[in-house]
């Protein structure tokens, strides 16, 4: 029986997503070959490449604004080291919020190249909430951010509108929610959460933005170059990438973004009215900050966990398990997540609440 996926990355896909997916391992477009041992500079793979970047633009509202989307290996990790090569210039600095651990990690390495100014931090009260009303400094090169708290379920509404560009790690909640995509600079995502596969990153860069620093950045780091090579600067991440675009063509044929969106809002609905409703949980990010992707709670009594435990586990349910840095628990509530696996999960803490 399938299990209802709560693991917070890699994470639950889309069942046809994986059913296309394994058959082009299998037989790609009919051709005889597996998708995996064809060339990348094949027609049929370059087709792929072109549809992922021009539909993962067309689904953030982005086409025809100067942007550009490539798909990177490195992860989301190797992001927080080309910001600050591509965008912070030599004797110049850059501001970041830290929301969580993330946030950290992409603070380190900008350091490594220059002045890093963090403007606000919600440390203090282990990244519970998004800090607000910080100034940034008027002469960064550029604001970096991280838009949703993957192990903390915390979640920024809105970004501060700045004259530098505006960087994000949407790593944990692209293509769930609309915004004004148009706002940022640069956008980069894993793939592991809403997008696809492991192994594969979205970044989306205002072209405009690029070439400033007076850096000479190595080529697999630059992204001029990455544009320049139409994101086959080497052989790409085929699989997670062919993957992705199965899943941006899965919410495409849903409504898109917006359609998504409600869908997202009323599974997170359902499960935050139920942490606050039962006696027994208690959620850990402060209401107005609470993530819509990653929804953190704890048991009251931590002396009843095997009995809960041992209750999710029995109704198929998988990947509850927090953080350590946080403990309890953390359903992760993606894209691909049916809000029936939701249900079940909430049937299983009012059921919890009559045994326990
Ligand atoms: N940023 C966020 C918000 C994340 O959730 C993660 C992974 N969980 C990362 C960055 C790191 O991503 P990767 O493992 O792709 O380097």
């Amino acid at each position: 029986m399938k299990k209802h996926n709560f693991s917070a990355g890699p994470s639950i896909l889309p069942q046809e997503v994986l059913q296309k997916a394994a058959q082009a391992v299998l037989d790609f477009n009919d051709s005889g070959l597996s998708l995996l041992e064809i060339s990348h500079r094949s027609k049929d793979f370059v087709a792929v490449m072109d549809e992922a970047r021009s539909l993962a633009l067309e689904l953030l509202g982005l086409t025809g604004k100067g942007y550009q989307a490539l798909f990177l290996h490195g992860g989301a990790s190797l992001e927080f080291l080309m910001v600050p090569y591509n965008l912070m210039t030599k004797a110049g600095k850059a501001a970041y919020l830290e929301t969580g651990t993330w946030a950290v990690g992409a603070i380190k390495e900008a350091k490594a190249f220059g002045e890093t100014v963090v403007v606000a931090s919600s440390k203090d009260a282990n990244f519970n909430y998004i800090p607000k009303g910080y100034s940034i400094p008027g002469d960064a090169d550029y604001f970096h951010c991280t838009s949703n708290n993957t192990i903390f379920g915390t979640q920024m509404t809105e970004f501060p509108d700045v004259d530098m560009p505006l960087v994000c790690d949407m790593s944990s909640d692209i293509f769930s929610r609309e915004l004004d995509f148009s706002k940022f600079g640069m956008i980069y995502a894993g793939a592991q959460k809403n997008m696809g596969p492991a192994g594969v990153t979205l970044v989306v860069i205002k072209e405009e933005i690029l070439g400033k620093t007076g850096r000479s950045i190595p080529n697999m780091l630059n992204l001029q170059q990455h544009i320049e090579k139409e994101s086959m600067y080497n052989t790409p991440p085929v699989f997670a990438t062919y993957a992705s675009l199965l899943t941006l063509q899965w919410l495409k044929n849903l409504g898109g973004i917006s359609a998504i969106e409600k869908q997202n809002n009323a599974k997170a609905e359902l499960l935050y009215a139920e942490i606050d409703r039962n006696p027994l949980f208690k959620g850990t990010a402060v209401k107005e900050d609470r993530s819509k992707m990653n929804v953190c709670f704890l048991l009251e009594d931590e002396s009843k966990t095997e009995a809960f435990d041992n209750l999710w586990k029995a109704a198929g349910i998988s990947g509850l398990a927090g953080h350590r840095s946080v403990g309890g628990y953390r359903a992760s509530i993606y894209n691909a997540l049916p809000i029936q696996s939701v249900q079940v999960l909430v049937d299983a803490m009012k059921e919890f609440e009559r045994t326990a």
